[in-house]
């Protein structure tokens, strides 16, 4: 997409720091880092959200977040991860084309856990949720 920032950086027009990088994916540092190595996983077809990846490309982005986990892994030894994506502008997602965060951890940091993202369950339990999926 013409328009689009991680696209101009797939084509080279915008500079990035690569950390992991395979035919269909780049991971490349968040330019605001909130950990150390704060890394985005991006895949090279344009798509706004995981529902507009095929199977294929499910299947080789999961390999890529954990080849570039692998690699982060190696050159900061972090004590462990946040992993996620911000899915829809209602979740926080900014740039409309598909990437995973990798947010490396250290013990000690000042961090929460991706229960910290929300709490606002609403009026409903869980068993009254799932007869909804029934
Ligand atoms: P999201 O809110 O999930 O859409 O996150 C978008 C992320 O992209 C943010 O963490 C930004 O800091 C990051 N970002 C925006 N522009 C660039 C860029 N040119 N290079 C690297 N990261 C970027
Ligand atoms: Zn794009």
């Amino acid at each position: 997409m013409e328009d689009c920032i991680f696209c101009k950086i797939l084509k080279g027009e915008m500079p990035s720091h690569a950390v992991y990088e395979d035919e269909h994916i780049l991971a490349f540092l968040d330019i605001f880092p909130h950990t150390k190595g704060h890394t985005l996983v991006v895949p090279k077809k344009h798509g706004e959200t995981v529902f507009d990846l095929d199977p294929h490309m499910r299947e080789v982005l999961m390999s890529g977040v954990q080849k570039t986990m692998e690699r982060i892994d190696s050159v900061l030894h972090p004590d462990g991860y946040n992993v996620g994506w911000n899915h829809g502008k209602d979740a926080g997602q900014v740039v409309p084309h598909l990437h995973v965060h990798i947010m490396p951890r250290w013990k000690g940091d000042g961090g929460g856990s991706m229960h910290s993202i929300i709490k606002n369950p609403g009026d409903e339990k869980p068993e009254e949720v799932a007869k909804l999926f029934m």
